[in-house]
């Protein structure tokens, strides 16, 4: 890179720029006369046939050789945006995530061009409460800072859920904003419709910034700006807010930090752990991290000394974990799905004026395959993983592709009685209405929530006592805090363990707990009922004892057997295209040229090609493999081969390295 000129020695003459589209390079404008162009800002330059938005990285004199130089057409910001630390941490994020420089500016930079100038919190004005921690909390507190002086920057905190682990994440936020320093703290999207932004800014009050995808272009802007030029100490926000620059950071904080939306979805799909943990290590800051459920993959980092592990294990004040009880379902027949104790425990809490969550897990996907006698699924031998029913009589494996015919008896235990799970749940809902005939029920699901008001319309509601059962998918796990909620009901729990994905138990594992912990919140005792096809399956006996560490245990064993992460780092490569031949012949080839460049790399295990499990989205047919391997530094040369390899039109390759879904 040319030698860059400082703003003494006069106006520079050439910028050197990135774009924010999927092409790797530097390419070098005339600065207009007259007008200063700011190094590390954005500008507008003619790149292709198109004016798009350039990122500024170098300014010099040396006149390119070789092609004629266009000028910057024109500048967006009147002074820099960022510096030197994110242009490090997107070539990092480049790198390991097989995305351009360019593209990944154009994903951690705001995109507004002018700031909101009169953008204030949606919120009253600032409280500043004080925060008093419990006992508990402080040996915690005192614990995590203590080893943060002496050198350990990697904190994980498991506290079980209502044990004040955002007292905690406060306080540690209040330690560093006391010296001077920043701090970022990242919250799950789901959180968007909760109360955590008003609950910091009754502590921090205007220190407070937000940074999510709610806020218009000009407001994320206008708050990066504030919190880049240190006017605000403290940043709350979703995934990409791990990108937020400031004069000197202290600390980042994760909640929930086993949520699957600190994986971004589109390229380059990075994941904020991650990100956060190279910045901390760079910047020299606090990362701490917390979690009712931490993934097994940071409890597995912590085990292994990478970081420091905390607990909180008595929740705050007088309320008391609720009793979980696991109840076989007999059938998979929608009618047969509410439990006579289910029944019972509703009736119960309804007559006597208190409330009812019930989880039921819609999210569509082909049906499996469960035996009605001994509850055993039919899995690919290969993969461990369920295979799935398609509707020409088929059952395939969506990792390595194995199919067989659908059986007429059980492989297990010879019982003729195989049964689809996972379609009809449309109906069970009409059967939950028709049980509590009369009885007030709220659906929460993704298309009700869109609409904010929608989420705080039921909050008035559950909290007024005007709601008898809460019935949603996962989104009443997450976050809320009702005080008269006797029981909670999980619907079908197979549906979730049966995803085609080597995550399906841990996921599970941790939203039944999660969705557990909304029960028993006030006075009134909690009772969880979660009903299942298979009582037999691991999961449930740890989460009856609301054993945590059992479950990690059991689960790292069985990752340990069949190698998947944390002994490997998956990647996944899918292309899609609106045709499924082409689709499908990009992938052979692909698969080809990765094949080719991974012999003689040991521990490499290419799994597929096989169609994805969303075979179609929108109209994209999808095929993908999936990758295993010890480490990615040994397949990176054979990953970038594939991802250099020319597509046919209209088909593009999906590239995801540590993906969460698998779908
Ligand atoms: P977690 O984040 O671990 O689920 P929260 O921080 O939300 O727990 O705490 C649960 C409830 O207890 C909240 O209503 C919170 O205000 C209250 N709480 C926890 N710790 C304290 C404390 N030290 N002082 C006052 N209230 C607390
Ligand atoms: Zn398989």
């Amino acid at each position: 890179m040319a030698e860059r000129v400082s703003e003494t020695c006069g106006p520079a003459s050439f910028a050197d720029v990135c774009v924010g589209y999927p092409v790797e390079g530097v390419f070098t404008y005339a600065v207009p006369d007259g007008i200063p162009v700011p190094a590390f800002s954005r500008v507008k330059v003619d790149f292709r046939g198109r004016t798009v938005t350039a990122f500024v990285l170098a300014l010099h004199r040396d006149t390119p050789a070789g092609f004629e130089v266009k000028e910057i057409r024109s500048v967006i910001d009147e002074s820099p945006i960022f510096d030197e630390r994110l242009l490090d941490c997107a070539r990092y994020v480049a790198e390991n995530y097989f995305g351009s420089l360019g593209e990944t500016l154009a994903m951690a930079l705001p995109s507004g061009e002018r700031p909101s100038k009169r953008y204030r919190h949606p919120f009253g004005p600032s409280a500043s409460r004080a925060i008093t921690l419990t006992g508990e909390q402080q040996s915690v507190y005192d614990a995590i800072t203590t080893s943060f002086d002496s050198g350990a920057p990697f904190h994980l905190l498991h506290g079980i859920t209502g044990s004040g682990k955002t007292e905690v994440y406060m306080e540690v936020a209040r330690r560093f904003m006391g010296v001077g320093a920043s701090v970022i703290y990242l919250v799950p999207e789901i959180s968007l419709s909760s109360q955590i932004f008003e609950r910091l800014h009754d502590v921090f009050g205007d220190d407070l910034i937000v940074y999510h995808s709610r806020l218009t272009a000009q407001q994320r802007l206008h708050n990066w700006m504030r919190f880049y030029s240190g006017d605000a100490k403290i940043a709350v926000g979703t995934r990409s807010a791990v990108f937020l620059q400031c004069p000197r950071l202290g600390a980042i904080i994760i909640d929930e930090e086993h949520d699957g939306s600190y994986k971004e979805h589109s390229t380059p799909r990075y994941n904020a752990r991650r990100v956060a943990f190279y910045r901390c290590r760079k910047e020299g800051a606090l990362l701490l991290m917390g979690s009712a459920t931490p993934s097994v993959e940071s409890l597995y980092a912590a085990e292994r000394g990478l970081m420091k592990l905390h607990a909180l294990k008595g929740r705050y004040g007088k309320a008391v974990l609720p009793e979980i009880e696991i109840v076989r379902l007999s059938s998979a027949r929608p009618e047969a799905m509410l439990s006579t104790p289910l029944k019972l425990h509703t009736r119960r809490a309804i007559d006597g004026g208190l409330q009812a969550i019930y989880l039921l897990n819609r999210r569509g996907f082909a049906p499996f395959v469960v035996c009605g006698e001994c509850s055993a699924v039919l899995e690919c031998p290969q993969c461990s993983i369920s295979l799935n029913f398609h509707s020409d009589g088929s059952m395939l494996c969506h990792y390595c592709g194995y199919q067989r015919r659908l059986p007429e008896a059980c492989p297990a235990c010879g019982a003729e009685k195989l049964e689809k799970v996972g379609s009809g749940t449309q109906r069970v809902e009409e059967v939950i209405a028709g049980t509590f005939r009369g009885s007030r029920i709220f659906r929460l699901d993704q298309d009700s929530s869109r609409k904010k008001d929608a989420i705080f319309e039921l909050i008035d509601k559950m909290r007024a006592g005007e709601i008898d059962i809460l019935l949603g998918t996962q989104m009443v796990a997450k976050g809320f805090d009702f005080h008269n909620v006797a029981v909670v009901g999980v619907i079908l729990a197979d549906i979730g363990l049966n995803f085609p994905d080597f995550r399906a138990s841990e996921r599970v594992f941790s939203l039944l707990l999660q969705v557990a912990g909304r029960g028993g919140r006030g006075d009134v005792p909690g009772r969880v009922i979660i009903q299942t096809l298979n009582e037999d399956h691991y999961v449930f006996g740890y989460l009856k004892n609301h054993d945590y560490y059992g479950f990690y245990r059991h689960e790292l064993s069985v990752r340990r057997a069949l190698a998947y992460p944390p002994f490997s780092r998956i990647t996944r490569l899918l292309p899609r295209g609106p045709g499924d031949d082409v689709v499908e012949a990009a992938m052979a080839r692909i698969a080809g040229v990765l094949r080719e460049g991974l012999r003689g790399i040991e521990n490499a295990t290419v799994l597929g090609p096989a169609k994805a499990p969303l075979a179609r989205i929108g109209g994209n047919y999808r095929h993908h493999v999936i990758i295993k391997a010890r480490d990615i530094e040994s397949i990176r040369p054979a990953l970038r081969g594939a991802v250099a390899e020319r597509l046919p039109r209209g088909v593009y390759l999906e590239i995801d390295v540590d993906p969460f879904d698998m779908l």
